[in-house]
């Protein structure tokens, strides 16, 4: 392969129970990650399908530049219509699977089907001698991390795995996909929007990658491509290295620009937040041990937290801010340690950090449950995990307990629970909740700047939105930031051609307009794309004062492209 790109994708036939090795198409050569999810689910998936059907198109497709020595970029996208949504989803995770696919030759994994027997577990098998589909009934119910566990027993150490927990299996909304991370344990999660129930609905438990001793992916140009990743990486380093402990870390900060929600949103800080901030949890590393660490292989970011019990046993990783605050503030919740528990409960029942908050705090706040009980919140990922009706109502996420509970105040935007970053405060941000086919999805494009003109807000959220398709389509972990331009540089050396930095940006529009023209056929209309009453009636910050006040021309602004200026391309991805 001159071009340094792996030629080959593997499609898998559920039905059937069959799977093959195709050549990987020309047309989609550039195409990696979110936006070759995109363009497969508009060439192959009817928009009107069942989400949990036959008709859904299930794709697991690493960034261009997985499994290469480019810092920081073995990530994969999990895509598919969206039980939650009912319109496109594309779920992004660490670890690394997404690399060993890639050090294997394969592009994709495109999941079509589902057997006929709902009771039946089937694992792919992904490997140097080739791809099978195998039994998967002996892994059936387990949780997460006792799945990996035994698969390890089965596959060489030099496996990783793409599994669900009960949450999936059941066909939850609100259920995960889990990646394993560079110690075997599945604590990478591509969490949002209910592709876990995709994957159960099509009977596939698990996916073993074993790419055993293969080297890394070598790039067309390779001295040139070495010696950019080598000065990257010294500058990234000796930079200001903002995750270095987290992305807990930002959760003194969020609560003093109100975007730490409380109580189901009805505040913007907490007066808990000494007690949930990532410095607390920093601190514990000291007497516990954990630590900072990388989820996969070559990560030069490490903002991965690794946290012990106070016997210095594992708990969990990473405890991400928004789960700290989903889980935590929102809930009412005020030790990290609770938070700790109930985020390695939800990796280990593969759910949605973030949406699972968010539906635990509608359940709170309509009477069901008292804010702050975090002994309750346990006790309720436990009833998911075991399918009881209220388990399974919460499970589904926060529009499914709104409506059971009869509850108003439901922060969600296309059927997708709003996470931490709040609108009120960062109406750029909600701009991008409005108009993202994904619903609310800070990961979308974050922009974090309250003082931000409102004359800029549509550009501003469009151009976030278009470095966050690119990133999320190259295999870069969003954490990194690279802009558009540094992603064009790292094309053209791998590929051994000219990839300009237009190209790139035009990659991730075109992503953009595969994504909504997706959610178009499935029945989404203009008036979708709107923020929720509690987001414009209900205020945070002093005197309540601060409301998502953006009008929908506004908004509508941010779905039709802006001349391409120079800042796009000095963009980082997030905020
Ligand atoms: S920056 Fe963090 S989330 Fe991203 S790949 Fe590295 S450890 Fe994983």
């Amino acid at each position: 392969m001159a071009d340094g790109l792996a030629d080959k994708m593997i499609r898998v036939d559920m039905t059937t129970q069959t799977a093959s090795v195709e050549p990987f198409p020309a047309k989609w050569r550039l195409l990696g990650g979110r936006a070759l999810s995109a363009r497969i689910l508009i060439e192959e998936c009817d928009p009107k399908c069942e989400p949990l059907g036959a008709g859904n198109v299930l794709v697991m497709a690493p960034g261009v530049m997985s499994g290469t020595s480019a810092p920081t970029s073995g990530r994969i996208s999990i895509g598919g219509k969206s039980p939650l949504t009912g319109g496109i989803k594309e779920a992004n995770a660490g670890g690394n699977p997404g690399q060993d696919l890639q050090k294997l030759g394969y592009r994709v994994i495109v999941v079509k089907g589902k057997p006929a027997d709902p009771k039946q577990r089937f694992g792919l098998e992904v490997d140097q001698s080739g791809v099978r589909i195998v039994a998967g009934d002996a892994y059936k119910g387990l949780w997460n991390y006792a799945a990996c566990e035994k698969l390890y027993e089965k596959y060489p150490q030099t496996a990783s795995f793409i599994t669900i927990g009960p949450a999936g299996e059941m066909q939850l909304s609100g259920a995960s996909v889990a990646c394993t991370d560079e110690k075997g344990r599945p604590a990478r999660h591509a969490a949002r929007g209910g592709l876990g129930a995709v994957m159960g609905s099509k009977g596939l438990k698990f996916v073993a990658v074993d790419a055993g001793k293969l080297s890394i992916r070598q790039p067309a140009v390779r001295k040139e491509f070495f010696a950019y990743a080598k000065d990257y990486t010294k500058a990234y380093q000796a930079g200001p290295q903002m995750f270095k402990t987290g992305t807990a870390s930002v959760v003194f900060i969020a609560n003093m620009l109100n975007t730490f929600p409380y109580k189901n949103r009805t505040e913007g800080q907490s007066p808990d937040v000494e007690t949930l901030r990532g410095e607390r949890i920093v601190e514990s590393f000291a007497t516990r041990g954990g630590g900072m660490h990388n989820c996969m292989s070559g990560c030069i970011v490490q903002c991965s937290n690794v946290v012990h019990d106070k016997d210095g046993n594992y708990k969990t990783s990473a405890l991400e801010f928004e789960t700290l605050t989903m889980l935590g503030a929102n809930c009412g919740i005020a030790s990290w340690e609770d938070v700790a528990d109930l985020d390695r409960l939800c990796d280990e029942v593969g759910l949605d950090t973030i949406e699972t908050g968010a539906a635990i705090a509608i359940f709170m706040d309509s009477g069901g449950m008292e804010f702050g009980d975090a002994a309750g919140a346990k006790r309720i990922l436990h009833e998911i995990a075991s399918g009881t009706e209220l388990g399974k109502a919460i499970g589904n996420g926060a529009v499914s307990i709104g409506k059971k509970r009869k509850h108003a105040r439901i922060p969600v935007v296309k059927g997708q629970a709003i996470p931490a970053w709040d609108p009120r405060p960062l109406k750029a941000t909600g701009i991008t909740y409005a108009t993202s086919a994904m619903g609310a999805d800070h990961t979308a494009g974050l922009i974090v700047n309250p003082g931000l003109p409102p004359e800029q807000f549509a550009q501003a959220s469009q151009e976030s939105q278009i470095a966050n398709a690119a990133c999320d389509s190259s295999g870069f972990c969003q954490f990194l930031q690279p802009t558009i331009e540094e992603i064009a540089k790292y094309y053209t050396m791998f590929v051994g051609e000219d990839v300009t930095r237009e190209q790139i940006a035009d990659m991730g529009w075109q992503c953009l307009l595969d994504e909504w023209k997706f959610n178009d056929g499935a029945g989404f209309t203009k008036a979708d794309d709107d923020l929720p009453a509690c987001m414009k009636e209900e205020g945070v910050g002093p005197n309540h004062a601060m409301k998502f006040d953006v009008s929908a021309e506004v908004i509508a602004a941010a779905k039709r492209r802006f001349a391409s200026r120079e800042e796009l391309f000095k963009l980082k991805a997030t905020g």
